[in-house]
């Protein structure tokens, strides 16, 4: 084998990695490779797959929406597979209107877009009182189109495109783990530093609620979220929440919003969206943000749109997930039990720092080098569990889980095997 010569794969550097694996099927939580290897899909293929590759529900689902009706042009039309779904989310996240994307990126381009232009159809775009700050959390991370990187935080994957993004104002992310004892006086700095920045007109705050995950799986506690989100609110900005990363159940609650009792206008969806089985995102959006693009005007309009949008596979898909995670909450509210044991036990290691765990996510830091995305000790890592047969991608020094929810009980302790021999290895 050897690098395929049409292809070109994400974020990996071909002068410094190993090939990739041939993949020829996934079932449940396990992948099966071309030369018959098994291995433990112990992040969900990049956090999207929800309960298991392969789930039989959502496969029939798909196959018998694809009969039926695939894929129809959504201005000027509309189906009933994306009224249910836009019926479904509204009432599990209080946001009563869905606009359909592609991905998690272009959920986040879209929540921006329509905050921005929100305050512009206010009649605020000639006033003195114009809101032009956007404000957005150090370390952020809402994706790779170029607004969505703005947002995030500058880094590795953004400097060459640096004169191309605009600016932000950024807040400090006061992230913690079990036994921090100086959590609080970093959620009074960052929520002095938030006060500050409010005092600009601003038209959007956007945070990833509960877990920051791309920057290294930064846990914050709920009640710094609310305390956001009275300021927010106190200051008349809108609040987006990207939840492209936490919805859907992987924080224990099938939103990260609802479980840290904020309620933001704005909520980007997409990996768990449907089940892991195909691209879509939707951005959910209050009705007074809908109202607001409700006009004789034409340029009221709220020109933006997606070739693919509402595509009825997608929708089919996203329903049949739905109903599973509605049919088993348990899977998900109970997760955090499973993993607290087995990851109190690795933390008893020397090398192993900084555990967390929220939901269906378990992370740690290795005390290795420096921290940082290109600490060779999460490739070291990687190496050693796919040996032991658990696929995982550590950020750096930040090793984390995050299992499909059907991974039996001895798979999980697999992975957490895995991880102790790795790191024993290390010592
Ligand atoms: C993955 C991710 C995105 C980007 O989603 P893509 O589907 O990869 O474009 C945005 N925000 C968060 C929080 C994410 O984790």
């Amino acid at each position: 084998m050897s690098w395929h010569p049409h292809l070109w794969h994400p974020t990996t550097q071909v002068a410094t990695s190993p090939e990739p694996l041939q993949v020829r099927s996934a079932r449940g939580s396990e992948l099966v490779l071309a030369d018959g290897r098994r291995l433990i899909d112990a992040i969900s293929s990049w956090w999207v797959t929800l309960h298991g590759h392969a789930e039989p529900a959502i496969a029939a689902a798909i196959a018998r929406q694809a009969q039926q009706l695939e894929q129809v042009i959504f201005a000027n039309f509309s189906h009933a597979p994306a009224e249910q779904l836009a019926t479904r989310i509204s009432a599990l996240t209080g946001l009563e209107r869905l606009f359909f994307s592609d991905n998690g990126s272009t959920a986040v381009e879209v929540a921006l877009k329509i905050a921005w232009q929100w305050w512009r159809n206010q009649g605020s775009g000639d006033a003195a009182g114009l809101r032009r700050q956007v404000i957005a959390f150090e370390g952020a991370y809402h994706g790779d189109t170029f607004g969505a990187m703005a947002l995030g935080e500058r880094s590795l994957f953004t400097d060459p495109y640096e004169p191309l993004l605009f600016a932000v104002a950024r807040v400090a992310w006061p992230h913690s783990h079990w036994g921090d004892d100086a959590v609080e006086q970093r959620e009074h700095h960052a929520l002095r530093q938030l006060e500050r920045a409010l005092e600009t007109p601003t038209a959007a705050v956007i945070l990833e609620p509960l877990i920051q995950g791309a920057s290294g799986m930064r846990v914050v506690r709920p009640a710094f979220l609310r305390a956001v989100a009275e300021r927010v609110k106190a200051a008349g900005a809108l609040l987006i929440a990207d939840e492209v990363f936490t919805g859907f159940s992987r924080t224990g609650d099938l939103f990260a919003c609802r479980r840290a009792g904020i309620q933001p206008d704005l909520m980007a969806l997409s990996k768990g969206l449907t089940g892991g089985f195909l691209p879509m995102g939707v951005t959910m959006a209050s009705e007074r943000l809908y109202q607001g693009f409700i006009s004789e005007r034409p340029e009221a309009t709220f020109f933006h749109g997606h070739s693919f949008t509402a595509n009825p596979l997608g929708c089919a898909a996203a329903l049949a997930s739905l109903d599973l995670l509605q049919a088993h909450p348990e899977r998900f509210q109970q997760f955090e039990l499973r993993h607290t044991p087995l990851l109190e036990e690795l933390a008893q290691h020397p090398l192993v720092r900084r555990p967390r765990c929220v939901g269906t996510m378990a992370a740690f830091d290795v005390e290795a080098g420096e921290a940082s995305y290109l600490n060779p000790v999460g490739k070291q890592i990687q190496r050693h569990c796919l040996e032991q047969g658990v696929y995982l991608r550590p950020l750096g020094n930040v090793v984390y889980l995050l299992p499909p929810l059907g991974i039996s009980t001895p798979q999980l302790e697999q992975c957490y095997g895995a991880l102790r021999s790795a790191v024993d290895a290390l010592a």
